[in-house]
């Protein structure tokens, strides 16, 4: 199993004015090696250069106290399937329509300074924020674990990839720094290389969830070792309809993963 990245880079910085391209590489560097050093590094680090909230910016720690004491957490009763709050236990009119093929559960609603902490990692290189954030994804992921399998049973942990024009752009994967700061965590194996991002796609705003799945369709494929016999546990910052979720599911499932569950930080609703 994969535990170093070896994915930072300092592309796509082109095509910017010069200062702006300037603090976009340095930021992009400080990123990229800050996921490449040690937890003791990284440690004296923060103590050289105090880190600042991802939620407001507050000097002290990259997602403060208050922040967490704001968050607005999901906990039951939700949807069985993709785990949007419901007044009672159940499904909700969309999963009953059309079920997801993997049960999801999320940390909290994206708002507030969640919403600016995900924006932060994902847009602005706030990588630094991923391991306090993906602390947020061990409640649910405990909580998936507990509801779906067997004590024997441990899910590998993979991230949603990014298309690799994305990636490279962006010189990393959110979803694959929270993925496996989350395996770390609960001591369960991290493999990025089960899933792949076949084709980019366009932007999913504003598209309803049939919409969603139409426009993802044969976005993912799946290459699990072909002695894998273990469930997959995917990993992604943000879930809206589940599309993207249950996309790549499909791929994990028809390549012979016997079942896939979805943890995410955030909820749009
Ligand atoms: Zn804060
Ligand atoms: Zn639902």
């Amino acid at each position: 199993m994969r535990r170093a990245c070896g994915r930072c880079t300092l592309a796509g910085v082109a095509g910017r004015s010069g200062r702006q391209a300037w603090w976009e590489q340095g930021r992009a560097a400080g990123s990229a090696l800050r996921h490449r050093l040690g937890e003791a590094t990284l440690a004296w680090l923060d103590a050289l250069f105090p880190p600042r909230c991802a939620g407001c910016g507050r000097l002290g720690s990259h997602f403060c106290p208050q922040c967490m004491a704001s968050l607005d957490r999901l906990a039951p009763p939700w949807c069985d399937l993709c785990g949007q709050r419901l007044p009672a236990s159940g499904r909700c009119a969309e999963c009953r329509a059309q079920p997801l093929p993997l049960v999801i559960r999320s940390a909290a609603v994206l708002q507030g300074p969640l919403r600016h902490a995900v924006h932060g990692l994902k847009y602005r290189g706030h990588t630094a924020a991923a391991r306090d954030l993906a602390a947020l994804l061990i409640e649910p992921a405990r909580a998936l674990l507990l509801e779906g399998l067997a004590e024997e049973e441990r899910p590998v942990v993979v991230p949603v990839p990014l298309h690799p024009a994305r990636e490279r752009e962006r010189g990393y994967n959110q979803a694959a720094l929270l993925a496996r700061h989350l395996a770390a965590a609960l001591d369960l194996p991290y493999d990025d290389r089960w899933l792949r991002r076949e084709r980019a796609t366009a932007s999913q705003v504003g598209l309803s969830r049939r919409q969603r799945r139409d426009n993802l369709r044969g976005a993912f494929a799946a290459a699990p070792p072909a002695t894998a016999t273990l469930p997959v546990l995917l990993v992604d910052d943000v879930v809206t309809t589940g599309s993207t979720l249950a996309n790549a599911a499909h791929a994990c499932l028809a390549a012979g993963v016997p079942r896939v569950y979805g943890v995410t930080l955030a909820r749009e609703r």
